[in-house]
């Protein structure tokens, strides 16, 4: 396990996702966060294949759900 995210990391995931938020689209300027497809909480880790960038707004929204999971939970609130 990554002690640290690096700031190449950041900027690797912010190009392959077009500068959006996974789970809303919004567009990422510095108010992004850093979140775990599978939180910490539940057994995730800080490498690189668990993170994505999502707004301040979704990843606390998520909790401690998975990708996966919230992708669900978003479909069955929101609407798909
Ligand atoms: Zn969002």
């Amino acid at each position: 396990m990554k002690a640290t995210i690096a700031p190449t990391d950041i900027a690797r995931m912010m190009h392959a996702q077009n500068g959006q938020c996974v789970y809303c689209a919004k567009k990422l300027g510095t108010e992004y966060a850093i979140d775990h497809k599978v939180p910490r909480s539940r057994g995730g880790d800080d490498a690189s294949e668990n993170l994505h960038l999502t707004c301040r707004w979704c990843n606390g929204e998520k909790y401690n759900r998975t990708h996966e999971e919230h992708v669900l939970w978003r479909a069955a609130t929101y609407g798909a």
